[in-house]
C-alpha cells in the first residue's frame, strides 16, 4: 500500500534519515520506536508528505506522494502531531468538522454526509459528550481523542500518529491505544504510530521498526525486535526482557545503576 525506497534526508544541514526502505501493508498497525533524536518524527513527517526527502522514493498505491495533489493527499492521509495544543477558542464540534475540509468542494459548506462522518468520528473516539466544549478547556486525554476524531473525520486510508500518548497517564494511554487498535481492526484504518514507550508498542503494534541514528536497526514482530540485545545496543542501557504473562508480548524492564 505504501512504500519507502532508499529514503534519505532531513533538514538543510544534514541527513537525519539514512537510506530507509520500508513497506506498510494495507490494514497494518505499524509502530516506530527508537531513542530520542533517532529520527522517528522526521521519518513520520516524510511519510505523511510534510517533509520532502533529499533522495529516495515514497509511493502510495504506486503514486509518488510528493507528486500527488495536496487535496488528494489529505483525503488519503491524516496526521496527528505530537503537540495537539490548540490556541484558538474552537469548540470540539468545529475542530472535528475541520477534518472534512479536504472533502468539500471549492467554497462549499458542509453537507449532511459531512455532519454524519463528523458525528461518527465523535462516537468512535467517545467524545460526543464534549461536542459543545471549547478545545482549550479539555484535559490532555480528552484533547488527544478530539484531535484523533478530527483526523478520522478526514476518512483517511492511512493514519499517522506521533506519540499520541506522550503526556497521558497510564489509564489514558491504554484508552487511546485501545481506540487505535479498534479503529485498525474494525474500521480497517491502516496506522503508523511513533511510540516512546517500548512496552506499549509491544502490546499495540503488530509490527515494529526500531530506529537507530536515522536507520532501521531491527524490524519485525515485537518479540523479534524487543530483545534485550537490541534494546541495550540502541538505547545504551541495561534492560531485562521478560514476557507479559497475560498478553505473551515482550516486556522490557529497566535495571538502574547498570548503564
Ligand atoms: P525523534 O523523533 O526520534 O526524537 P527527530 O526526528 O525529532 O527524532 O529528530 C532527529 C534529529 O533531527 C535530531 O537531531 C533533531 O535535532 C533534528 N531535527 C528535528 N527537527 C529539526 C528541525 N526542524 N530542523 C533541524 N533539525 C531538526
Amino acid at each position: 500500500m505504501f512504500s519507502l525506497r532508499a529514503v534519505s534526508g532531513g533538514y538543510t544541514d544534514r541527513d537525519v534519515i539514512r537510506d530507509i526502505s520500508l513497506k506498510v501493508n494495507e490494514g497494518e498497525l505499524l509502530g516506530i520506536i527508537g531513542p530520542n533524536g533517532s529520527g522517528k518524527t522526521t521519518l513520520l513527517r516524510m511519510m505523511s508528505g510534510v517533509l520532502k526527502p533529499r533522495c529516495g522514493a515514497l509511493t502510495y498505491r504506486g503514486q509518488d506522494i510528493y507528486r500527488m495533489p495536496v487535496r488528494e493527499l489529505s483525503r488519503s492521509f491524516a496526521f496527528v502531531p505530537q503537540d495537539t495544543q490548540v490556541n484558538f477558542a474552537f469548540t470540539v464540534w468545529e475542530i472535528v468538522l475541520l477534518g472534512r475540509i479536504p472533502h468539500l468542494g471549492r467554497f462549499a459548506f458542509e453537507g449532511r454526509r459531512d455532519y454524519a462522518v463528523a458525528e461518527n468520528a465523535l462516537e468512535l473516539t467517545e467524545t460526543g459528550g464534549l461536542k459543545e466544549k471549547f478545545i482549550d478547556a479539555l484535559s490532555g486525554g480528552e484533547r488527544q481523542r478530539v484531535i484523533i476524531a478530527k483526523a478520522l473525520a478526514q476518512e483517511p486510508r492511512l493514519l499517522f500518529l506521533d506519540e499520541p500518548t506522550a503526556h497521558l497517564d497510564i489509564a489514558h494511554k491504554i484508552r487511546i491505544l485501545d481506540l487505535l487498535r479498534r479503529l485498525n481492526r474494525e474500521n480497517k484504518v491502516t496506522i503508523v504510530i511513533v511510540l516512546h514507550d517500548l512496552n506499549l508498542a509491544a502490546e499495540c503494534c503488530r509490527r515494529i521498526v526500531l530506529l537507530d541514528k536515522g536507520s532501521v536497526y531491527a524490524r519485525g514482530q515485537a518479540e523479534e525486535v524487543l530483545t534485550y540485545q537490541n534494546v541495550e545496543s540502541v538505547y545504551k542501557t541495561v534492560v531485562v526482557s521478560a514476557t507479559n504473562p497475560i498478553t505473551k508480548k515482550p516486556y522490557i524492564m529497566l535495571v538502574p545503576g547498570k548503564s
